[in-house]
């Protein structure tokens, strides 16, 4: 269930391994793909950031290698094109060395550190005292990536189904009756993939409520096509480590575009890409929730700041304008917006790493925030073998 990059992925491994099997992805929305699949920074991680020995190390780097591969085999657009992490200040010299060991302990292929030369090679109008160099970072588009999986799944003779979005979900025996718009399909195991609604699936299958996901939004803006040149491939800053948001960045995307976000705004739908949009359902949840009253105890600061990116253009592109000291205001145009689906712990956590839960005759994909794109071939692996446990299936 759900049909974006995660549900794909999951299907068209599970079809792969059970050839015999019948599957059956269900998506709600008219297409696949429409929600974070579509509504991303379109960067292939290469497993920098991630605490050593987590799902996202292993699954990131795994992930990362996968795609490449995949995308040769396919044809699908892709390019290493390689990323700087900028330090812009002495204050920062300390997590771009832990991320430097991150790196070097997730086995990030061909990672550096550089001096503020380095920087100026590689970005000609990046600016910074020092930084990290990753070559094998690169560019995609995810949208395409989907498809493609989409087309594998229909090769091995599952279905594809829009259109259908799963409102209840029953026990019955030995099968699972889950019930959307279209009426009722009866499984005998399902796996839900539903990104930001993953919590509210879950708890109709009986788990529990925690974590909840609450819904961050990142609108981008894009380089005024005349001044593309000031970004020639991926510029970040070095992340605050206690939060799962990289910053606000400026990169390529593979058709030429530079886009310069995302902000990290916590909003009132869990499909907000319109800033003004509000349900009342997403909204009281998220307030329900005694976990965003813990975290808002916590970075209501950082709520602040990220308040005035998203409501003023020229507080955007200063801060852009930190590692790129040319970027003018004039310079950028609004683009669009994703909505992350964040995991929220019950204590006020920002839940960093993936997460993966069970109940009976199903499994749930909790918490898939980036780099679950990037990883995607790796995380269907380990669902499907959690899988072949969970539900004895023959591999
Ligand atoms: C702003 C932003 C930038 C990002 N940048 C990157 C990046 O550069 N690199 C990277 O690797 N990752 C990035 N990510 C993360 C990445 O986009 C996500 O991790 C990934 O797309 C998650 O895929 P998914 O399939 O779990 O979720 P989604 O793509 O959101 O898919 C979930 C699907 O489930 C469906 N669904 C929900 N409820 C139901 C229901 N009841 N019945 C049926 N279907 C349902 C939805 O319609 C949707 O199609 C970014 C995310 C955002 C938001």
């Amino acid at each position: 269930m759900g049909g974006g990059i995660v549900g794909l992925a999951v299907a068209r491994e599970l079809a792969r391994r059970n050839p015999h099997a019948t599957l059956c992805v269900l998506e709600r929305e008219a297409a696949i793909g429409t929600h974070q699949t579509e509504h991303n920074s379109g960067v292939i991680h290469a497993g920098v950031y991630y605490a050593p020995g987590s799902l996202k190390a292993r699954l990131c780097v795994q992930g990362a290698r996968e795609l490449y591969e995949y995308c040769e085999q396919r044809g699908i657009a892709s390019e290493r094109c390689g990323k700087v992490i900028v330090a812009t200040e002495p204050a920062e010299l300390g997590q771009l060395e832990e991320l430097e060991r991150r790196a070097k302990a997730n086995g990030v292929p061909g990672l550096r550190r550089i001096d503020a030369a380095g920087i100026r090679a590689l970005e000609p109008h990046a600016r910074g005292i020092a930084g990290l160099h990753s070559p094998q970072t690169g560019i995609v588009d995810f949208s395409s990536v989907a498809r493609s999986y989409a087309q594998d799944v229909r090769d091995a003779g599952a279905t594809v189904a829009t259109g259908c979005g799963v409102e209840s979900i029953q026990l019955a025996g030995r099968s699972l009756r889950l019930g959307h718009a279209r009426g009722v399909t009866e499984a005998r195991h399902a796996v839900f993939c539903a990104g930001a609604w993953a919590d509210r699936l879950a708890v109709a299958a009986g788990a529990d409520p925690d974590p909840r996901i609450v819904p961050f939004r990142g609108a981008y803006l894009k380089l005024a096509p005349e001044r593309r040149h000031l970004v020639r491939s991926l510029i970040y800053p070095v992340p605050d480590p206690s939060l799962p948001f990289l910053g606000v960045h400026l990169t390529k995307h593979i058709d030429g575009e530079v886009l310069i976000g995302p902000t990290a705004l916590m909003v009132g739908a869990r499909d907000a890409y319109r800033l003004a949009r509000v349900r009342r359902r997403d909204l009281l949840d998220t307030l329900a929730w005694p976990g965003t009253w813990r975290m808002l105890a916590r970075w209501w600061r950082t709520g602040v700041t990220e308040l005035r990116h998203a409501a003023l253009h020229s507080a955007f592109a200063r801060a852009a304008a930190r590692y790129v000291p040319e970027l003018r205001a004039a310079d950028l145009h609004a683009a669009f917006a994703g909505v992350r689906a964040q995991a929220l712990a019950r204590d006020g956590r920002l839940v960093d790493d993936f997460v993966f839960s069970r109940t009976e005759r199903a499994l749930h994909v909790r918490n898939a925030p980036s780099p679950a794109a990037t990883s995607s071939l790796a995380i269907a692996r380990h669902v499907a073998e959690e899988a072949e446990r969970a539900f004895d299936l023959a591999p």
